[in-house]
């Protein structure tokens, strides 16, 4: 996009000149309209919840039902959509941080296993709750990459959360980590339904979701896998989805970050 400005003038000789700016403002409008593309996603997101606890709640203030029952239902409800909403919320804001972060974030060695057995032990209740297990496939070495400690966490976190969201019940998600000389590739991969390759860059786009009509409590709202892209960018790696391998049953996200110069810390 180019914007024009124009200035007439006489010169020296009496000659009539006229002097035209060419500004490219391409850049500009972009970020404008990625910023206007997240207000009116965040809006969505927010008011598609809100929508329903008002229409609850004024269901509760005008006509009470008779059966308290259904009355605890529209509260449950209530609280369903407003627990989404804080997650929403939660997940803008670790975006924003992320963001942010990025020119300042002090990058140091950290133990890859250290960090994905603690994420593991953090999701191993909700996976048991579904009889989903974690099988890991790590070198024997210690893995060292750098990073910063929330970050390393964060994605693990993000990956394995939907590896256990999308496993069938009795599921494996197989974690795996390989060492290719100058960094460390980690895997996870689960046996739900996978990505289709038309939505595999797609998911790691703010605010998108392969099925879009569903608020469930658990405050999906398509952030969590471009908050992971953002964090693995900062350390200088990258992420990305890899599910189609003939043996790949479910979908499988794989990040790379570097080694540190010097094997430990
Ligand atoms: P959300 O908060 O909705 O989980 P994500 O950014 O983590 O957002 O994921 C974006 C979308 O990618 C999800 O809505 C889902 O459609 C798809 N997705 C992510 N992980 C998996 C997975 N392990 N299996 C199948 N689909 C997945």
């Amino acid at each position: 996009t180019v914007e024009v400005s124009a200035e007439r003038f006489l010169d020296q000789n009496g000659v009539r000149k006229i002097i035209l700016v060419f500004y490219d403002i391409t850049e500009m409008k972009r970020s404008e309209k990625s910023l206007k593309d997240f207000v009116a996603n965040a809006s969505h997101q927010l008011r598609t919840p809100l929508t329903s606890i008002k229409g609850y709640t004024e269901t509760l203030l005008d006509m009470p039902p008779a059966d308290p029952a259904d009355g605890r239902r529209f509260l449950e409800t209530v609280l369903k959509n407003a627990d989404h909403m804080d997650k929403v919320i939660s997940s803008m804001l670790a975006l924003a941080k992320s963001e942010q972060a990025g020119k300042r974030l002090r990058l140091g060695p950290l133990s890859g296993r250290e960090h994905l057995s603690r994420a593991i032990d953090d999701l191993a209740v909700w996976a048991g709750e579904r009889s989903v297990t974690f099988r890991t496939r790590t070198p024997e070495d210690e893995m060292y990459v750098m990073g910063e400690t929330d970050g390393l966490l964060h994605v693990f976190h993000n990956l394995l959360n939907n590896a256990v969201k999308y496993s069938p019940h009795g599921g494996v998600i197989t974690v795996s980590a390989e060492d290719d000389g100058e960094s460390i590739v980690f895997c996870v991969e689960d046996q739900g339904p996978g990505i289709s390759r038309e939505h595999s860059t797609k998911v790691f786009e703010r605010f998108y979701r392969v099925d879009e009509n569903t608020i469930d409590g658990s405050g999906s709202a398509g952030l969590g896998l471009a908050i992971c892209r953002r964090i693995v960018k900062n350390f200088g790696g990258e992420i990305w989805h890899d599910g189609y391998g003939e043996d790949v049953r479910g979908a499988r996200f794989c990040f790379r970050l570097n080694k540190p110069a010097e094997k430990t810390p």
